[in-house]
Formats: structure tokens, C-alpha cells, sequence
């Protein structure tokens, strides 16, 4: 079997790009002051679930007005601890998008669950009007992805998932701080996951990820369960598992938190900038920008033609230009060989894979940096390199 660990060779690959998705070395210039804490954790021996993890949920809970925050181990865990909370099992039905991270349709897997994928619109959130037909005796819940930081039209999902009676959980791990008619994503469903990946907009040293619930039951029993279901030290309540947010890494949360505002203005800046600027060119199609909502621009994708030409042209002029994602989830192997999927049954998202660029729009890039970008893109469109 080959080495599965490519991460070590894609970070080296990663640095030679001159304007790079990554920025973490930059983020965390100031690491001192958090080694300063992690001292002061050492010595207090406060290792799990203590007092840095309360008061990240805390804070996090009160910045995108929820109820209740329940830290645990990854993005992926808050979304398998959802279901699992939520008392989906033995082969339940969840509707999602195939155009989305894999982790959200692990843990449909891992919670024993079984995706129903409905197709696309072409703002790459599931298309509302596609779901009710896709709707069966099993499914019991809806799972949304707001991609790149663009919240799903929640008002035609809630409709019908009160009208079939079904969960509706968000996987909001692009759209920590988003907002739609001032409501924070994670507050549409009855549960908002999140993830604290490096390369997530507020983001720690490792992995580590939230969930919010304005329900103080499913919040309870979120508490118990990624925590052993223990209610005292020798009393389980419930089976729960072991996926703690660690406090380590709720210590940088915690020094990062502050800035996140911040963080998403800048990029909101960035991705205006190139809107602005990339509109005039016509083999590039940005999605509509929705009035009364803030897109967080976890990712700045927009559809290109001769996508994967222009992807390598911008890599040999040192931008880390990525196609965000290539294959859709219905379309990989444990997919197609465990539920039969096939190319054709969701044309938006096949579309969107193979069309999809994203560009590089964190805080960190500079103006100077962002028109080199422009120039490089219209460059390739007016030259005959492309033909
Ligand atoms: C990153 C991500 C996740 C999973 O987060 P991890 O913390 O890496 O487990 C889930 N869904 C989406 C859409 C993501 O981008």
C-alpha cells in the first residue's frame, strides 16, 4: 500500500507558491504569547475539557448569538456527534450535496446513516427545489453545507424539512461568523457544526471543531456523549465516545477568537476586490452576491473556462490557484461502490467540479498581490495560449 500520509510532501509543494492559500506562519507570528499560556496550562495540569474549553464555548456561543457551544475533536466529529445526537441510525436517510468536503459525508457514514445526495444549484449550495422529490420513508434529516461561507437558502429547507418533519443540521465549517438576514450560521437547524482546521478561517494548531444548538436538550446530551456519556466520575448516563475539543488547542482558539472579526473582513475585502475586477471577463462566472447576508469567503471559487488550463498557468506564474474540489462525493469510489452512484445523476455538481477555481483570499494577501491575480487570469483569456 502506498503512503497514505501526502500531507508532508503537499505542504513542502505549498510553500513555493508566492501567493499561497496558506498563511499560517503569518497568523501565528505572534505564538509567544500563546506558548505564555500553554505555560500557565502546565502548570494548572487543567489537560481536558477545563476551563480554556469552557470558556471558548462560551465566548464562541455568545459571538454568533447561540445558545449553547459544545467544543469537540474535529469538524467531523461535530457533524457524526449531530446525527448520533440527533438518534439517527441503522441506515437513516440524510439528504446532502455531493459537492462538499468529504468529511461531511464520513460522518453521515461513521453515524451509520446513508447520504441521499441531492444535485447543486450553480451558487454550489444544494438546490432547494430538488429536495422534496428526493425525499423517502427513511430520510430524517437534511444535511446543508454552506459552501465557502454562503448560506444555503434556509427558508425553502426549513419549510419542508417541518413539513416532512426532519432534522436540519448545518455543516457550517466554512461559515463561522456568516449571516443572513442577521441570523449566524448554525442557527437556521436544530444544529450548527463547525470545524477549527489550520486551514479553516478560525482556525488552531491541529484539529478541533464546535457545535452550537439553541436546544437545551441536545445540548445536554452533546455534553454528555463526546465526553465518555460519563455524568460523574463513576456514572455513565449514556454510550458516548471520546472527542473532546482539546485544550490545547482551545488555547489558541481562545487567543485567535478576538480576531476573527477581523479576519473575515479582510477576506469579504479580498473577494470584493476580485469580484470587481474579475466580472468584466467573460469566461469567468461569479455567483450572484446575495443582498441582507455576508458570505465569509472561507474559499473564493468562482466557475472558469478551460478551468484546468488556466489552474496550471496560474501555478507556473506562483499562484496557488486549486480546484476546489475536482471529483464530487458522489462520484468517489466508496460512493459509487456502496451506493451505486454513477456519473450524470447530479449534472450541477459534475459541472461545478469541473469548472471550479479557487483563488487565494486570506488576510494576509495584498492588493499588489490580488492584481497580479487579475492581470495573470486576463492575460490567459486575451492571449492565444489557451486555444
Ligand atoms: C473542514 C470541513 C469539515 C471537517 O472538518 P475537520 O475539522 O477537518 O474534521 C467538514 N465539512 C466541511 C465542508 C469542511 O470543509
Amino acid at each position: 500500500m502506498k503512503n497514505t500520509n501526502f500531507l508532508t510532501k503537499q505542504y513542502l509543494h505549498n510553500k513555493k507558491f508566492n501567493i499561497s492559500h496558506n498563511y499560517l506562519s503569518n497568523q501565528f507570528s505572534d505564538y509567544k504569547k500563546i506558548f505564555k499560556k500553554i505555560e500557565k496550562l502546565i502548570k494548572f495540569n487543567d489537560y481536558t475539557l477545563g476551563f480554556e474549553v469552557e470558556k471558548f464555548e462560551k465566548k464562541f456561543a455568545k459571538l454568533i448569538n447561540a445558545k449553547h457551544c459544545i467544543g469537540v475533536g474535529s469538524g467531523t466529529d461535530a457533524i457524526y456527534l449531530a446525527l448520533k445526537a440527533l438518534g439517527l441510525k441503522n441506515n437513516d436517510e440524510v439528504i446532502t450535496t455531493p459537492y462538499t468536503f468529504y468529511a461531511t459525508i464520513n460522518a453521515i457514514v461513521q453515524a451509520d446513516c446513508r447520504p441521499n445526495f441531492v444535485d447543486s444549484g450553480k451558487d454550489f449550495n444544494i438546490n432547494p427545489d430538488l429536495i422534496e422529490k428526493s425525499i423517502t420513508k427513511k430520510t430524517k434529516a437534511i444535511l446543508v453545507v454552506h459552501w465557502s461561507g454562503r448560506i444555503c437558502d434556509m427558508k425553502k429547507i426549513n419549510q419542508i424539512a417541518k413539513k416532512y418533519k426532519l432534522f436540519v443540521i448545518e455543516d457550517a465549517c466554512h461559515a463561522a461568523l456568516a449571516f443572513k438576514k442577521n441570523k449566524y450560521a448554525g442557527n437556521f437547524g436544530d444544529i450548527g457544526c463547525f470545524s477549527l482546521h489550520p486551514l479553516k478561517n478560525l482556525n488552531v494548531w491541529g484539529d478541533g471543531g464546535m457545535i452550537i444548538t439553541n436546544d437545551t436538550k441536545i445540548n445536554k446530551k452533546l455534553k454528555l456523549i463526546r465526553n465518555h456519556g460519563l455524568i460523574n466520575r463513576n456514572n455513565i448516563e449514556v454510550f458516548g465516545v471520546n472527542s473532546r475539543l482539546d485544550t490545547l488547542q482551545a488555547i489558541v482558539a481562545n487567543h485567535l477568537l478576538p480576531k476573527l472579526k477581523n479576519i473575515t473582513m479582510a477576506r469579504i475585502k479580498n473577494a470584493n476586490y476580485l469580484d470587481n475586477n474579475l466580472k468584466y471577463i467573460n469566461q469567468i462566472y461569479i455567483p450572484e452576491r446575495e443582498k441582507n447576508s455576508r458570505e465569509v469567503f472561507h474559499l473564493y471559487c468562482v466557475q472558469a473556462k478551460k478551468r484546468d488550463k488556466l489552474v496550471r498557468f496560474l501555478m507556473s506564474k506562483g499562484i496557488d490557484a486549486k480546484k476546489h474540489y475536482p471529483i464530487p462525493m458522489h462520484l468517489q469510489k466508496p460512493s459509487k461502490q456502496m451506493f451505486g452512484y454513477k456519473k450524470g445523476d447530479f449534472p450541477m455538481a459534475e459541472k461545478l467540479s469541473d469548472e471550479t477555481l479557487s483563488l487565494p483570499v486570506h488576510e494576509f494577501i495584498t492588493k499588489k498581490q490580488l492584481d497580479f491575480v487579475i492581470d495573470q487570469i486576463n492575460f490567459f483569456y486575451s492571449k492565444k495560449i489557451n486555444s
